[in-house]
């Protein structure tokens, strides 16, 4: 009986001397080191850097006792059975930043706000709509239970806890945890150098004029997008001629300044030749077809002391193998701790065209429909070459190797973009 992978070539798209995905992750993340060098940084200006160091809570979080709601500060033991009522003499009042200094004794209370430290001799706020002023004293129900409504002291984190790893990229709320423990600066692993260049005769950069023929230079604008969101250094190194001695001299330039050297175009099969030369020369570059569509070639290596990956010429296909294969690299290499991409179950609400063969990472937008339910609609055009369908869509739909087409209505996992900073 005749198996998925022995169908006709023309019906298939499989390749069988490319990698899969997993064996090229595996193989570029295998050699790399993170870059050692870190740097303190305010809090304010360490958005989006990396930890280079765990942070250890100096103090206890909240410092004290807290009240959690507008109230009473009242001893457990003086509160009645449930169904009865009890009358407690007001002595003071605490406010968040005016703590009462004296003692809550028996049969005593104290009013006390939010936030407010719970005095000495308290152990449970009765909450304000829950009481009566009676002529000055406070009438409280039963029904409490020792503890209810207080904010312990070292309840959100205990001096000594570790707060952020090391490898964690800062966000909004870590900077808020950062300032809550009084950490005014934190060590931030350096920014990684990235420098890029695009290859090929047709390319123009932006302000010149096109002749016949030739294009505007798309992928590294694209690139410096994607580069950015990712706090990298660009080098950007402009549009380099598919000549021997304009590629040697820029690999040369950016394998001396950077960490990482990417470049797009120029490395499919009858193109490659100056590439070929050139990398030969200057470091060691293995140039592979990896089973997923788009951007199946790919070119990964050593130029120099750089990390290099030549991304193919297709813009879709650039920003394919960037995010699948050249992120995870370069989060590598900046110190942060791996993740795997979020994938989420949506249905397709249009037919999905594939064969079998290769991964593919089509664009799409989810959306929830009026049920709320979770879908995506495919681009319409597919092509590595429609940047549009990658600007219009918010998600690629992966659709795994031995997939056919799919009909409307089948269940596909997605990812969506924003996760990709
Ligand atoms: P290549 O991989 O060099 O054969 O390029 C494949 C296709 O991508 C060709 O149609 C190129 O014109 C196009 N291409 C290559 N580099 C770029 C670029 N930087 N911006 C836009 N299109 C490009
Ligand atoms: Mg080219």
């Amino acid at each position: 009986m005749a198996s998925a992978r022995m169908q006709p070539d023309f019906d298939c798209d499989h390749d069988g001397a490319a990698l899969s995905l997993d064996q090229a992750l595996e193989q570029t993340q295998r050699g790399l080191r993170p870059v050692q060098l870190c740097q303190r940084l305010a809090v304010k200006s360490a958005l989006a850097r990396v930890l280079g160091e765990d942070v250890i809570s100096p103090l206890d979080v909240p410092a004290h006792d807290n009240s959690a709601m507008d109230g009473y500060a009242v001893r457990a033991a003086d509160l009645p059975a449930k169904g009865e009522t009890a009358s407690l003499e007001l002595v003071g009042a605490a406010f968040a930043g005016h703590p009462f200094e004296g003692v809550v004794g028996p049969g005593q209370c104290a009013r006390i706000m939010t936030g407010g430290v719970v005095p000495a001799g308290a152990d449970t706020i009765v909450i304000q709509e829950h009481t009566q002023n009676e002529g000055g004293r406070i009438v409280v129900p039963g029904g409490y239970v020792q503890g209810q409504h207080v904010r312990g002291a070292g309840e959100d984190l205990a001096r000594g806890q570790t707060v952020l790893r090391a490898g964690h990229r800062l966000m909004p709320a870590d900077l808020g945890l950062l300032a809550s423990l009084g950490i005014a600066d934190v060590p931030v692993v350096r920014r990684l150098r990235v420098a890029c260049f695009s290859t090929g005769d047709e390319l123009r950069s932006l302000g010149e004029v096109l002749r016949e023929g030739e294009i505007y230079d798309s992928n590294r604008y694209s690139l410096h997008g994607m580069l950015s969101r990712l706090d990298c250094e660009v080098l950007d190194m402009g549009v380099v001629r598919d000549d021997l001695q304009a590629l040697r001299t820029a690999f040369a330039e950016a394998a001396a300044d950077a960490d990482v050297v990417i470049t797009t175009g120029g490395v499919s099969v009858g193109e490659a030749d100056h590439i070929r030369t050139v990398l030969a020369e200057l470091g060691e570059v293995g140039f592979w077809k990896v089973s997923i569509k788009p951007g199946r070639p790919i070119a990964f290596g050593r130029v120099g002391g750089a990390a290099f990956f030549g991304l193919p010429g297709n813009p879709v296909s650039v920003m394919v193998t960037f995010y699948k294969i050249v992120q995870p690299a370069l989060q590598l290499l900046s110190g942060r701790t791996p993740q795997a991409p979020l994938q989420l179950r949506a249905r397709a609400v249009a037919r999905l065209r594939k064969k079998p063969g290769r991964r593919e990472f089509q664009r799409g937008r989810l959306f929830n429909d009026e049920n709320g339910e979770l879908c995506v609609e495919p681009a319409s055009h597919q092509g590595s070459g429609v940047l549009r369908s990658m600007s219009e869509a918010n998600c690629f739909v992966v659709l795994p190797e031995d997939t056919g087409a799919l009909d409307a209505g089948t269940t596909v996992t997605v990812e969506p973009f924003s996760q990709f900073v």
